[in-house]
């Protein structure tokens, strides 16, 4: 579905860092602000919790283990679905309906 409205901003605006991550990382005891614990690491076969951080405030992480990083909700969705960027702004919209 292409959508003109579906872009990075109008996805940002309406689905926060903190409500996206609790719905994916279902382990992790997320807080509010910045960099949190992420629990199990989505990126690699994780069993020693402690190395994959997320950042509430941008949706940022990191994996300081299989050493994965990314900036934003849009490319954890990209790295973890394996989608393409528009397909990542569509799976979104469409999980959260944010159109
Ligand atoms: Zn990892």
């Amino acid at each position: 579905m292409f959508n003109k409205k579906l872009n990075a901003d109008f996805i940002k605006k309406r689905l926060s860092p903190i409500d996206f991550y609790r719905h994916e990382l279902l382990n992790a005891a997320l807080k509010k602000h910045s960099w949190n614990d992420g629990g199990l690491c989505p990126f690699h076969s994780d069993n020693n919790p402690g190395s994959f951080r997320v950042n509430l405030t941008t949706g940022a992480y990191k994996c300081f283990s299989c050493g994965i990083v990314g900036g934003d909700i849009i490319a954890f969705v990209m790295a973890v679905y394996g989608l393409q960027f528009v397909e990542a702004l569509a799976k979104l919209a469409d999980d959260w309906g944010l159109i």
